[in-house]
């Protein structure tokens, strides 16, 4: 077997017989060269595909396009093709075609819960907000397939002006996401307007950029890149390694020099089967990333969209997978398992069931080995009944200028100042006979 470097110089001598190794490592040049036709990936990789299959792959690569820079195809390894976790996250199958009646168009109503292009806002205090439709690498199991290759959809000033807008006029924003696409395919001037723009907004606080860019095209993770970001702290930058072969030493490289500059990094991986459900390799993943100063922070259960069939495991591989990492590793190298609820629940996390029973007096719970325990509940506790008069309460939280915020959901129900006894359906037969109809 090829060791990467071969692998590297392999390529890079097939697009380009005088290349040297800086043009290897300019991240424009990686762009310009990104494998998008079926053509030129047997070329680079020296194989052929069947003419049968061949044309089932050109009928997917017309609903969903391909692109893989040079870096990541020289990352694959052609000796056991079909099973390489790099080549089945970047170039297409046709079991991509496969629509299951479960497969939605947007699984997560992340278009629904759009108050202005390129912003989605679904939880009280952060948002979403998109600021590129475009990726080096068209990862095959992404969650917006729907909207990749859109070449028109490269949101300009104005467009990205109407979701700073947004951001300024909603107040109770602290938080917010630069995603895409791939934030980091924005030039490093462009960026440095956005985030400039978002720091000017008192209330933003929080700056993060989800960028799979130091897994697919670390070379984009420039000086002159960290320079810019690190002017507008505190920004945090979420990437998205999914296999440990994917840590290699320029993505090393790319994380280091992140972390250097005082940006805390997270990392979300998807559980795909056949890719990486197995909890061997995740761990070796996940112990590969905090070694490289990444906290595991998500891990996400596929979600529905169209295209994804083949990728999806069942809940039970992951809740497994959960049960392998809670106590035998780290805390901070186990992430949260979620599930991404369709129709825009937002994140779900899952965890095996660790609190077995419960009395008035006493919790009854198991550990990773299986020791059944139980915790003795205080006998002296006093339990501050909150009315949410706050300056009467003996704890001292000092509310400043903070907006009062109302309890939702569950916590609305646990809450003392509120009368709501019960969150009802609105559909009920039951409410029906009552004549309350929504
Ligand atoms: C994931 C997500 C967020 C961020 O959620 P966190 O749990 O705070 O990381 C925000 N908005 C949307 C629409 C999301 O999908």
């Amino acid at each position: 077997m090829k060791t990467h470097s071969v692998r590297q110089k392999n390529i890079a001598e097939k697009i380009s017989p005088e290349l040297a190794i800086s043009n290897w490592k300019d991240w424009k040049w990686q762009i310009r060269h990104c494998v998008r036709d079926i053509d030129t990936f047997e070329k680079l990789l020296d194989i052929r595909f069947e003419p049968e299959e061949r044309k089932l792959l050109e009928k997917t690569l017309e609903k969903f396009p391909l692109s893989i820079t040079p870096y990541y195809l020289s990352l694959i390894e052609v000796e056991d093709l079909k099973n390489d976790p790099i080549f089945m996250q970047a170039f297409p199958s046709p079991d991509e075609l496969i629509v299951s009646k479960d497969d939605m168009h947007d699984p997560l109503s992340e278009d629904e819960d759009s108050p202005v292009p390129g912003i989605t806002h679904r939880y009280p205090d952060r948002v979403l907000f998109h600021v590129s439709n475009i990726c080096s690498m068209y990862c095959r199991h992404c969650t917006r397939k729907r909207k990749v290759g859109d070449i028109d959809s490269v949101p300009g000033k104005a467009e990205v002006q109407k979701g700073l807008d947004y951001i300024a006029a909603h107040p109770e924003l602290r938080d917010v996401l630069l995603s895409g696409g791939d934030p980091f395919m924005l030039s490093d001037d462009y960026l440095d307007w956005i985030l400039t723009e978002l720091r000017a907004i008192p209330h933003v606080e929080v700056i993060r950029i989800g960028s799979r860019m130091p897994v697919v095209l670390p070379y984009r993770v420039t000086d002159q890149l960290v320079d810019v970001l690190k002017k507008h702290h505190p920004v945090w930058v979420n990437t998205h390694f999914n296999h440990p072969r994917e840590v290699t030493y320029s993505s090393k490289q790319a994380l280091r020099k992140m972390a250097d500059a005082g940006i805390p990094l997270g990392n979300q991986t998807v559980l795909l089967s056949g890719v990486n459900d197995c909890y061997r390799i995740l761990k070796k993943l996940f112990h590969k990333l905090v070694a490289n100063r990444v906290r595991p922070y998500y891990l996400y259960q596929c979600d529905l969209s169209e295209g994804l069939t083949h990728f999806r495991t069942s809940v039970g591989k992951g809740i497994e997978i959960m049960e392998n990492l809670v106590g035998h590793t780290s805390g901070f190298a186990v992430p949260s398992y979620v599930i991404d609820a369709p129709g825009g629940g937002g994140k779900i996390p899952i965890l095996p069931t660790y609190m077995i029973s419960r009395s008035t007096h006493k919790v009854i719970l198991r550990n990773y080995e299986g020791v059944i325990t139980s915790y003795k509940e205080p006998e002296s506790y006093t339990p501050v009944y909150c009315d949410r008069n706050c300056e009467g309460c003996k704890l001292q939280l000092k509310l400043d200028d903070a907006p009062e915020s109302k309890s939702v959901g569950i916590a609305k129900l646990l809450s003392d100042y509120e009368e709501t006894l019960s969150l009802v359906p609105e559909d009920t037969a039951r409410l029906e006979r009552r004549g309350i109809d929504g």
